[in-house]
């Protein structure tokens, strides 16, 4: 059979060793004006939001959340069904991670759910556009103004993602935006804040570099966030070719949801487009870890599972969770996983997978 077709594929061309080949030769690698080109360039991809490069995604969601005000005693409502720097996020900044369940259609937050959980104590909310699908950030965002909170976003798997025609990363407070290898694109590692409150955005500048903007005159305590050229040269490159993968995302997934039988397929929200940073099926009934076993074994097709543990059961964040139930979250935690859909696949690897997931669940798992 053909080769196995890989899960996740970072893409990395002659064009991005090139971007780095030349801010090496300049002799200037630190935070410079690569740095200053990517944060305008990537601003158009967050709805024309100020952005401020750092060096994480995990970064600008700290930062982010500090310069929004976050701190001791403030309650910031997540997901759990998420990857971890989302809590993890709130509880370096000093605040407490409030989890609440998803809707099960869109493994996004749960508005209503989100709703509940908002006490006196509660600052913000903090859903995460999860695959690539917008949460539902327009009913967040009329909860966050009644109640006088902010909303945020975590889009550190959404370039490009939209709902009801508008960004994501440009409805909250602030947006959060990640170029780890495997996500929409890359900067080798590194993040983005993305905002429209200038004052946010400053405190975000100060604090990626010591709190300074003029040189040894620092107005508050900072951190060392700050993003190479070298890796601005790299988020550049790929910035340029982002639109195309994209739309050969969107192409592949819909090939899997024409072909696709046996499996809960994802759903695309009203007003929504999905980026499909992972295309996420269930398979309610059946073993799922076999499922993903035969897919390899059998047919050479990986699979990934995001996320078999959710955030308020994880041993570094269950003490925000005593005895909390989020019986949606779990379902999802128990039944999903991700199928290729990379924009390096193939029109016969998408064939292959189609064959595969349709015999395997033909077969019963
Ligand atoms: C990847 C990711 C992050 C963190 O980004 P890093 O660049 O890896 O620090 C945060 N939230 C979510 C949902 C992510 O997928």
């Amino acid at each position: 059979m053909a080769e196995f077709i890989p899960p996740a594929k970072p893409m990395i061309g002659e064009e991005e060793i090139a971007a780095v080949t030349a801010v090496m030769r300049s002799g200037m690698v630190a935070q410079g004006p690569e740095v200053a080109a990517f944060e305008e360039e990537f601003s158009p991809v967050a709805g024309g939001a100020e952005c401020i490069a750092v060096n994480s995604g995990t970064s600008a969601l700290h930062l982010g959340l500090i310069a929004a005000g976050i701190g001791r005693g403030d309650e910031v409502i997540v997901p759990s069904f998420t990857f971890a720097a989302t809590a993890n996020s709130v509880v370096i900044a000093g605040g407490t991670p409030v989890f609440v369940d998803i809707d099960p259609v869109s493994f996004c937050m749960d508005p209503v759910a989100a709703e509940a959980a908002i006490t006196p104590r509660t600052k913000a909310i903090m859903p995460v556009h999860l695959y690539g699908h917008p949460a539902d950030v327009v009913s967040l965002k009329k909860i966050a103004d009644r109640h006088g909170i902010l909303l945020l976003e975590d889009a550190a798997q959404a370039h490009g993602a939209s709902l009801a025609g508008r960004a994501v990363g440009s409805f909250g407070a602030f947006g959060a935006f990640s170029f780890y290898p495997t996500k929409n694109m890359t900067s080798g590692e590194g993040g983005i804040v993305s905002t429209g409150d200038p004052q946010l955005a400053r405190t975000v500048r100060l604090l990626r570099n010591q709190g300074m903007e003029q040189r040894y005159a620092n107005e508050l305590a900072g951190f060392n966030a700050r993003m190479t050229d070298i890796h601005a040269a790299i988020g550049r490159v790929q910035l340029t070719k982002l639109e195309g993968w994209t739309q050969q995302r969107r192409r592949n997934a819909a090939a899997l949801d024409e072909g696709l039988q046996g499996v809960v397929v994802p759903a695309v929200a009203d007003g929504a487009v999905h980026v499909y940073h992972q295309y996420t099926v269930r398979v309610p009934g059946l073993d799922r870890d076999r499922f993903m076993q035969a897919l390899r074994e059998e047919w050479k097709v990986g699979s990934g599972v995001y996320y078999p543990i959710p955030n308020h059961r994880l041993p570094s964040l269950k003490q925000f969770a005593p005895g909390l139930d989020l019986p949606q979250t779990e379902a999802a935690a128990a039944e999903v996983f991700s199928l290729p859909v990379h924009p390096s696949l193939s029109q016969a690897d998408i064939e292959r997978v189609i064959e595969a997931v349709n015999a395997v669940a033909k077969a019963g798992a």
